[in-house]
């Protein structure tokens, strides 16, 4: 039997997974379909991904072939490939190792040349549940999450702990255990405080510390539960369980919070930073791990001088903003992305610099991802908060369309992971995925 092409898409009823290579150790079904003697036959097949180059991925034809309507290959919204042709394999078993490695092979391709799209748990599930909590992340995890987030700031101890900021009194009840120990500008700060001084405090949803209300009206209710601020490497054991438990490999997205601000007050997140990942397994960029930085001096102190070899995404402020030692409109320009993109692996830009704005019903898109693509940068913007939209925006899911779909970001931070991980679901089903163009069989 000389097999010349094969169809492969997801398996839209039975697919847990909304795309067919969700990374590491995930399960997908998918469909194929072989166009053999003028007809297509088809399969399912279950799949399993052990890694993202899918190299090692298993397949398991488990379908009777199913004789198709006569109908010629054609280019469209599926995906194609060549298969190799030639006198057909005597025995059955045979022919099914030529199927399976031939899988795999595409398997092989296909995640190297488009990654699926990714969801990036935003201070964990933040929307529900108060941000950088274990509960959060718990969250964030069972919605699907294909990356969790970790702010870190120092301890007084030198230990990272995860927190959106160096100040600690926007979702503590620091001000009240410890009324004395803000300092002349009347902050209280992380590293101000050890870990078991830190650990007596309870946290909750985030609020203003002049005026004491939330900052999102109708999220978790402000002082209700039990909450506490978890280190680094508590969080990565808890990530790291919930991944056995689960079966489920969700990646870390940790950020080194003002690096240059910690080195003045005598320490190096960076350094301390490293050596955790390092212990916790996150060394490369086959490891599921993006490091950020908006501090490029330090971004680029991680892969040269501290030998970092995971991938690094510099995060890009409104120009405006000051950070220190780096130059936003630089960054964002043809010549800064050439520059970035020889230290980096991507970049995580604000919403307002990927979609500026609506007119006449339609996003007007920027030529940021266009153009860090050209430098093969991945893009993945902050924040989709589908409980405050821009102005002018419908719904969430509007919003992750023009994100992922219109501009072509790689993946995105939501504080609403289940939204986010509902709308690519809901995207693979109805169509592919716009990654690349399909390659056309000769015809
Ligand atoms: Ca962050």
């Amino acid at each position: 039997m000389a097999v010349q092409y094969v169809r492969f898409f997801p398996n839209r009823a039975a697919s847990k997974n909304p795309l067919p290579f969700g990374g590491e150790g995930s399960r997908s079904l998918v469909e194929i379909a072989l166009w053999t003697r003028g007809r297509w036959r088809r399969r399912s097949a279950s799949v399993r991904a052990r890694n993202h180059s899918g190299k090692t991925s298993d397949v398991v034809l488990s379908r009777a072939p199913e004789i198709l309507p006569p109908r010629r290959p054609r280019t469209g919204a599926l995906r194609w490939a060549n298969f190799p042709t030639g006198s057909a394999p005597r025995r059955p078993i045979l022919k099914l190792w030529t199927i399976i490695g031939f899988l795999a092979g595409l398997l092989s391709a296909t995640a190297a040349v488009a990654p699926p799209r990714i969801i990036i748990a935003h201070r964990g599930a933040s929307g529900y549940l108060p941000e950088h909590t274990l509960p959060a992340k718990a969250l964030a995890h069972a919605m699907g999450a294909d990356y969790l987030e970790q702010d870190l700031v120092l301890s007084k101890d030198g230990i990272p702990v995860v927190l959106h900021d160096i100040f600690i009194d926007t979702v503590t009840d620091v001000a009240k255990q410890f009324p004395e120990r803000k300092r002349a500008d009347g902050r209280f700060y992380a590293l101000d405080f050890s870990v078991a001084e830190l650990k007596k405090l309870q946290v909750t949803e985030r609020f203003d510390q002049r005026t004491g209300k939330p900052v999102f009206a109708t999220r978790f209710p402000l002082w209700q539960g039990s909450f506490q601020i978890p280190t680094f490497e508590e969080e990565l054991q808890f990530i790291q369980g919930l991944n056995r438990t689960t079966g489920r490999e969700a990646g870390i997205y940790p950020e080194i919070k003002a690096p240059s601000w910690h080195r003045e007050q005598g320490q190096d997140l960076s350094r301390i930073v490293l050596a955790v990942l390092d212990r916790y397994g996150y060394r490369t960029k086959t490891d599921k791990v993006f490091l950020q930085c908006f501090e490029y001096p330090e971004l680029k102190r991680l892969r040269v001088e501290l030998g970092y070899r995971g991938r690094l995404i510099q995060l890009v402020a409104d120009p405006k903003a000051s950070q220190s030692g780096t130059d936003f409109a630089f960054l964002t320009g043809r010549a800064g992305l050439e520059e970035l993109a020889k230290v980096a692996d991507g970049i995580g830009p604000s919403l307002g610099q990927v979609i500026a704005g609506k007119r006449d019903g339609k996003f007007n898109i920027t030529d940021l991802v266009k153009t860090a693509h050209e430098f093969k940068l991945q893009v993945h913007p902050y924040t989709i908060r589908t409980d405050a939209l821009p102005s002018g925006v419908k719904s969430g899911e509007e919003l992750f369309h023009a994100c992922l779909v219109e501009a072509g970001a790689d993946g995105v931070f939501t504080d609403q992971t289940d939204r986010g991980v509902a709308f690519l679901r809901a995207l693979a089903a109805n169509k592919a995925l716009p990654d690349r163009p399909p390659t056309s069989p000769p015809q």
